[in-house]
């Protein structure tokens, strides 16, 4: 017979008790984690949402004992008694709540439960897909509890930080209007309007400018954004960014609000100190120098750019990327000149996954270049390559020649592969830096278009205005645009929007709209731009990639508590599934069936 709740209240957590609260009388709820029948004595594991606690029940009540015994794993139960020190044999103290045990009194069963599919065990994973479609059991797992505790934390800190900061939090409509971030859309049919679609945000992008029109000059969102992306590796179709804007507001302004922003989160939530100001490296800078706009910068490997060293090189790798306008470029594995052609094999495999030919090496010993490709250089070559890249006895160089987008791809790719792989990156280090002065425009060499880089909405820097009137100028546009990376992870992106409505059409006459199209999708828009918007800009950081940076979770899936699949499924609920056909004659859509299934 099942137990209910009744006028029972319980009075701790599992682990808000401790040795100050020896002789006091409590009541905990929660699911049997553990038990151990001892034949005389029962001990149980009490686990809720703050940890677990040790129950121990004692044979001479043996109406209680009885009941303790029918206790299975994950039933749910609520105990009354005292709390008691334990003997010093029995302290656990890798547990919370080692010193101490509740011994029972009084046992109140709330429900059985069903053998569980998945195990509420670190150590015994069941396979993730299991694990997803049950979910709900999954979350009782410490790990991903506390993730998700840890998740609440945050976002707590970002509205009362945001709020003392004079930001008002407001909501935006989640059926809207296309906005563009270069992604699909996720649409939504109308019944009352057929034929008639509503997109999900895939930002609130056009809504937070128009908040600053109406003068809401500081306003930010934990908001939901859908994005139909063709799948990559850990990204997941609706996500949550921290979205921001502020109108009367300059980059370092921005800069600064988040700054103080991270250091305030990352010092309450996990009592981790962040220098401010953040670093801050120009994107051309960024690609230079690591071949990408999120580096790493917990450790050094710069690339080396020696192009013009081996500009005459007879080596034909060398010789037939600078004959297609390409790049050499190197960087130094430092100590690896023992490296095993296995070792090296691998390498190549990552560079050739990453869409390159391969790599050239050459190791460093007795103060010149030896092995590999060392024997199609010249003297002088190997001097300067020497000095150039400052490699020393002992490294392996790496070097890659390709077009030079291939080559920043894959010396970026081997770079983090080696970083992790030599040890070189401090796990604790939360290396945080703003990537700045990025292009506005690039040329997108299949559609043979300009794109936005970033998008649409953003101020192009003053001095670069004129480059508007000549096609062949605009590759120099730079934006006011900016990153935050850490880690070799993008936080988040954000600019300075472009409040002035001529600058703006100039931008939409490069992305190449046609009057009819700007007004059918921009049309509120841009009517709204000429009513006294004021300067503004923003930023909005992902709320998902920090916690899983916070937590060192290795997916985001272990910081949501729904997640999808790789495949945007939810496996728990079987979402995306088959509709009635009542809905579909509702919304007046057919289904056309692939005619090649059978
Ligand atoms: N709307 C932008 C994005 O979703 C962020 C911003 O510029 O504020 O990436």
């Amino acid at each position: 017979m099942l137990d209910l709740l009744s006028n029972l209240k319980r009075t701790h957590y599992a682990t808000s008790i401790g040795s100050d609260n020896v002789g006091q009388r409590v009541t905990l709820m929660g699911w049997v984690h553990r038990r151990r029948d001892l034949g005389g004595l029962i001990f149980i594991d009490l686990r809720d949402i703050s940890g677990i606690c040790q129950v121990v029940f004692n044979p001479e009540n043996s109406e209680l004992m009885e009941k303790a015994h029918s206790l299975r794993n994950e039933f749910v139960f609520g105990v009354e008694g005292v709390i008691n020190l334990r003997d010093e044999k029995n302290i656990n103290k890798n547990m919370k709540t080692g010193s101490i045990e509740l011994v029972a009194e009084k046992l109140y069963l709330f429900n059985d439960s069903a053998p569980l599919p998945v195990q509420i065990n670190e150590n015994i994973l069941a396979e993730e897909d299991l694990r997803l479609k049950y979910r709900y059991l999954d979350l009782r797992r410490e790990r991903l509890s506390k993730n998700i505790v840890l998740r609440h934390k945050i976002i707590h800190e970002i509205r009362a930080f945001l709020n003392s900061r004079n930001f008002l939090e407001i909501e935006t409509p989640i059926l809207m209007k296309s906005t563009p971030e270069g992604a699909r859309d996720y649409l939504v049919p109308s019944r009352v309007h057929p034929g008639k679609f509503f997109a999900l945000p895939q930002s609130p992008q056009m809504y937070k400018q128009l908040l600053m029109i109406s003068g809401f000059d500081r306003y930010f969102q934990i908001a939901r954004c859908f994005r139909d992306e063709d799948l990559r590796a850990d990204r997941q179709p609706e996500f949550t960014q921290l979205d921001m804007e502020m109108s009367f507001i300059t980059q370092d302004e921005i800069f600064e609000i988040n700054e103080q922003l991270f250091k305030h989160i990352f010092k309450v939530v996990l009592d981790v100190d962040i220098e401010t100001p953040f670093p801050r490296l120009p994107y051309s800078e960024a690609m230079r120098r690591f071949g990408t706009d999120k580096p790493d910068l917990r450790f050094g490997m710069e690339i080396c750019d020696v192009t013009e060293i081996l500009r005459n090189s007879d080596f034909q790798v060398f010789s037939s990327a600078i004959a297609s306008n390409g790049a050499i470029r190197c960087i130094v594995a430092p100590g690896c000149a023992g490296y095993s052609r296995k070792q090296t094999d691998q390498l190549i495999e990552i560079a050739k996954h990453l869409g390159g030919k391969g790599l050239a090496f050459a190791k460093v010993l007795n103060d010149s270049m030896e092995a590999g490709i060392s024997k199609f250089l010249t003297d002088e070559e190997k001097e300067q390559i020497l000095k150039t890249s400052g490699a020393e006895n002992g490294d392996l160089i790496l070097f890659a020649a390709d077009s030079t987008a291939n080559v920043c791809k894959i010396l970026n790719g081997i770079r983090n592969h080696l970083g992790k792989e030599l040890g070189l990156i401090n796990p604790d280090e939360f290396n945080l830096l703003w990537i700045t002065d990025f292009p506005l425009f690039e040329y997108d060499e299949e559609k043979k278009t300009w794109q936005a880089a970033h998008h649409m909405f953003t101020l192009p820097k003053d001095e670069h205005i004129a480059y508007f009137d000549k096609e062949e100028d605009w590759h120099k546009i730079q934006g006011q645009l900016y990153d935050l990376v850490c880690n070799g992870t993008e936080l988040s992106s954000g600019s300075i929007r472009c409040h002035r409505l001529d600058i703006q059409k100039k931008i939409f006459d490069v992305l190449g709209y046609r009057e009819e199209e700007l007004e059918r999708k921009f049309g509120f828009f841009l009517e709204a731009l000429k009513y006294g918007t004021p300067p503004h800009g923003g930023i909005a950081p992902g709320i998902d990639r920090l916690v899983m940076l916070m937590t060192k979770a290795e997916s985001l899936r272990d910081v949501i508590a729904f997640p999808k699949t790789l495949k945007a499924v939810d496996l728990m609920s079987d979402a995306p599934s088959v509709v009635d056909q009542n809905q579909l004659d509702d919304l007046k859509i057919k289904i056309e069936t692939d005619k090649k299934q059978p």
